[in-house]
């Protein structure tokens, strides 16, 4: 019998929906690129149901019940007197989503001798500290491509929010105004602009796909270079590093991990590089830009917008900067965990779990780290290390 320890967000303030906006989500059968979605051998939910709460469980109570595992779900996951600090000693397997991070710290891991795996629902494992889970041999998944185009389209939606102004319109018209030079005052088309990413893998290039019809000019930087065919069918313009592209942006949209090479690549030296008035969408990890830096950027008009659902530490301390500086879009971080990728995150966490317990091959592309190494996407996209310094502070949203 395996302890499962699952850390998820809390349920909607008037409590667990009783009835949806929709009776169902499209079914889809590839990502794009042709990886299968999650095949697990059952599901015990609805896809588009609400399963990222407490109350959802993320549909693995019958299931793990069933297989005489004990589950223990909360929110409760920062500081020392936390469900999850209490729980965590005996604890086999943690799962928790990088929307409400259980922060796996070398110290938790510590504390918790019998851990052996830690399963990221969603993508994006930076809540671990992988160089510890690489010493203790604690195998590191996430369920990867589940929210990669859920994410792209935020992002667009987010350059397209910036660019023409919607999030301070919207509020004239809820204050009972009718101000159209206010509105517009700020407003720009994006057709003609320069957009370049930060990285094109699955989100940054689902983003270069979508924003290609708006007839804009991309760019992008990456640690590997794209085919050339798709450099051509896109017309990309490749850059070395993030330094030399963005310089040549109006829109600049980070898309790659957190980890030590990436980690406060957007402080004030970069966001310097960037053109007056450029607009920065940053939905990858908060601790990719500098918290300080952007804000100062805001004030000085050396960025005209701000956007992004990714803040370090989350649940973002109540004073955090971002949540009041000037031209932001900021949101919690929602964009993977729409109901359509909890469905599928869902499925490949449950999926992951069966092959752990049937001790067969977890696939390749959900493994971050295995056998002490990186491994999998892992080995691909990530470099050894730990980004989890300073996210005690996480526990400062509970007490204020
Ligand atoms: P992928 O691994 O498919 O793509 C990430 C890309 O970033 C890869 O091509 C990688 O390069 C590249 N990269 C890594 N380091 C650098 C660097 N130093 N400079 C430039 N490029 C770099 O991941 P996804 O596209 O699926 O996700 C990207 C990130 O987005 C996740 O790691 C996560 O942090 C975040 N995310 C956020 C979500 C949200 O809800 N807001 C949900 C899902 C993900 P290569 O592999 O070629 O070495």
């Amino acid at each position: 019998m395996a302890k499962v320890l699952c850390v998820l967000y809390d349920d909607p303030v008037d409590g667990h929906p009783k009835s949806y906006a929709r009776d169902g989500i499209p079914k889809l059968d590839r990502y794009p690129g042709g990886q299968t979605l999650p095949t697990p051998k059952a599901i015990d939910f609805h896809p588009g149901e609400l399963l990222g709460t407490v109350s959802g469980e993320l549909g693995l109570g019958k299931y793990l019940e069933e297989q005489g595992h004990a589950l223990v779900v909360t929110s409760d996951k920062d500081g020392p007197n936390s469900v999850f600090e209490r729980e965590l000693p005996d604890a086999d397997i943690v799962i928790s989503q990088p929307f409400w991070p259980a922060y796996l710290t070398r110290e938790r891991i510590a504390k918790a001798p019998k851990l052996k795996l830690a399963i990221t629902a969603g993508v994006g494992s930076d809540h671990v500290d992988l160089a510890a889970a690489m010493e203790r041999g604690v195998t590191v998944t996430e369920v990867s491509y589940c929210n990669s185009i859920s994410v792209s389209e935020h992002v667009v939606m987010m350059i397209l929010g910036l660019v023409r102004n919607y999030l301070p319109s919207y509020q004239w018209v809820v204050k009972g105004g009718w101000n159209i030079a206010d509105c517009v005052a700020r407003s720009y088309d994006l057709e003609g602009m320069h957009v370049g990413t930060v990285g094109a893998g699955r989100i940054g290039l689902a983003v270069l796909r979508r924003l290609k019809p708006f007839d804009v000019k991309l760019h992008y930087t990456d640690r590997h270079r794209l085919p050339k065919s798709v450099e051509k069918e896109l017309g990309l313009t490749f850059h070395p590093a993030a330094a030399d592209m963005v310089p040549a942006c109006d829109v600049v949209t980070i898309n790659c991990p957190l980890h030590p090479e990436t980690e406060n690549l957007f402080d004030a030296a970069m966001i310097a590089r960037m053109k007056r008035g450029a607009y920065l969408v940053n939905t990858a990890r908060g601790k990719i830009c500098n918290r300080d830096a952007i804000a100062a950027a805001l004030q000085s008009g050396q960025l005209a917008g701000y956007a992004g659902d990714v803040w370090f530490p989350q649940p973002a301390p109540r004073d955090h900067p971002w949540r009041t500086m000037p031209y932001h879009g900021m949101t919690p971080h929602t964009s993977g965990s729409s109901l359509s990728a909890q469905a599928r995150y869902a499925a490949g966490v449950r999926e992951i779990l069966e092959c752990w317990f049937e001790q067969r091959p977890i696939r390749e592309e959900y493994l971050i780290v295995d056998r002490g190494k990186l491994a999998g996407a892992g080995a691909h996209s990530y470099s050894a290390g730990n980004a989890t310094g300073g996210s005690e502070e996480a526990a400062k949203f509970k007490r204020m």
